[in-house]
């Protein structure tokens, strides 16, 4: 039964309050309300809110344009080239991002000469159903507005926080072919939210799946980064195996059961409140890999076991750009492995002890050795000689702001 759309909730039929809503943040849509534009907080701050999580962040839809918002604050920035955002900054290195209104572009629309498109495409901005409609899910798709405390939702997306279900706004099959990376994106909410997916999300990626390949690397990175901030690389890279999109997202990575488990220990790891960064992500994802092309025998040498990291780890990192930092520090963490699975007493240990590397390593293998049990009373010689590392706890949700569109570019 689809109802009435628009549906609005007004202030006592929903349970977002202002108190919950960042104090810049609040600062910036009553400014837009004041000079006599709209102020909405828009995408997963909204669908958070209602779930009665903490949102990440907060974004604000208006209907002033990029120099109009400009103009009203000082400490604003514009970003973006195709796509002009607002930047507005306060104390702390915090960014509240401030969008315009827009609405999806048609290929027919577009000026014949294409030195014209990008300048169409700035300009093109949309009313707040518009905006509602070219966004990915239903759930994120929802309004707060500030002018009266109401919720705003043109899609139904109400309905499915209800019913906990992610379901692509429009047509799959059109929507992910526009944009590929929203079939990673559906099972990542699908999986953070524990919500169940639409029916017409399985035959779309069945047919589009291979699309991912033409996604800009960047953007499959900070997805793929997503999932081990958020705890669920395991279950969303199972899926992605079963439904066949492994190969187009991870092309040297084969996900195999072990490797799954590999990260289902690490997903734990996340949970439990430990930071994770790039180069331990992937050491994990390659870790089995790395271990069944070069298997740790007392007599291989270190300089096989680097071969072999590097073999597997420069594709990666050359497909998604990786700084050479990252993939050094991940390709020490396997060699580290390497070193900890040959076991005790060989040449260069107490170098290898005092290594800044070791710890994280061992923490690496601590989690091999849950999949691979045979290997636990290793890691007890090791773990009565090696310092742990100082990570510090964080909360699971925090990660870096991105600066990136918001939108696919037309085709
Ligand atoms: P998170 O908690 O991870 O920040 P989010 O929903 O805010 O979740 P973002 O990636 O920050 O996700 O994007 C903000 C909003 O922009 C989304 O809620 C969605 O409305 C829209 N959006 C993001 N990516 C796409 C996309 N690929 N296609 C269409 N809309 C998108
Ligand atoms: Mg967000």
């Amino acid at each position: 039964m689809i109802p009435d759309l628009p549906v609005i909730l007004k202030r006592d039929q929903h349970p977002i309050s202002r108190r919950q809503i960042d104090d810049d943040c609040l600062k910036v849509l009553y400014r837009l309300q004041r000079n006599g534009f709209k102020g909405y907080l828009v995408g997963g701050s909204v669908r958070d809110l209602l779930l009665g999580r903490s949102p990440k962040d907060f974004d604000i839809g208006t209907d002033a344009t990029p120099n109009q918002i400009k103009r009203l604050f000082r400490n604003c920035f514009l970003v973006g080239r195709r796509f002009r955002l607002a930047h507005i900054r306060f104390a702390g290195n915090k960014i509240i991002e401030v969008a315009t209104f827009r609405r999806e572009v048609t290929p027919e629309e577009l000026p014949e000469d294409p030195r014209e498109h990008l300048h169409f495409v700035q300009n093109l901005f949309g009313t707040p159903q518009e905006d509602a409609y070219r966004r990915d899910f239903t759930i994120n798709a929802l309004f707060y507005n500030i002018e009266d405390f109401s919720i705003i939702d043109h899609i139904g997306g109400l309905a499915d926080l209800e019913q906990r279900k992610i379901r692509v706004i429009g047509d799959p099959m059109v929507r992910f072919v526009e944009d590929p990376v929203r079939m990673l994106r559906a099972l990542e909410f699908a999986a953070r939210l524990d919500f169940s997916l639409c029916e017409n999300i399985f035959p779309a990626i069945a047919t589009h799946k291979d699309l991912l390949t033409t996604a800009a690397p960047a953007r499959v990175r900070e997805e793929i980064m997503a999932l081990f901030r958020y705890g669920i690389a395991a279950p969303v890279l199972r899926q992605c195996r079963e439904l066949g999109m492994l190969p187009h997202l991870l092309a040297g990575y084969p996900g195999t059961d072990e490797g799954i488990a590999m990260l289902k220990q690490v997903d734990d790891r996340t949970r439990r409140g430990t930071n994770i960064d790039e180069s331990f992500a992937l050491a994990a994802l390659y870790l089995r890999l790395f271990m069944d092309s070069c298997p740790p025998q007392r007599t291989t040498a270190i300089t096989v076991a680097l071969q072999a990291a590097n073999e597997i780890l420069t594709p990666h990192c050359r497909h998604f750009s990786i700084a050479a930092g990252i993939r050094i520090h991940a390709r020490d963490l396997l060699v580290g492995c390497f070193r900890l699975a040959r076991g005790r007493g060989q040449r260069g240990e107490q170098k290898f002890l005092r290594h800044p590397v070791t710890a994280t390593a061992l923490e690496l293998f601590s989690l091999w050795s849950e999949v691979r049990r045979d290997l636990k009373p290793l890691r007890k010689e090791w773990t009565a000689i090696i310092r742990p590392s100082t990570q510090t706890p964080h909360s699971p949700a925090r990660r870096k702001r991105k600066r990136r569109r918001k939108t696919p570019q037309p085709q």
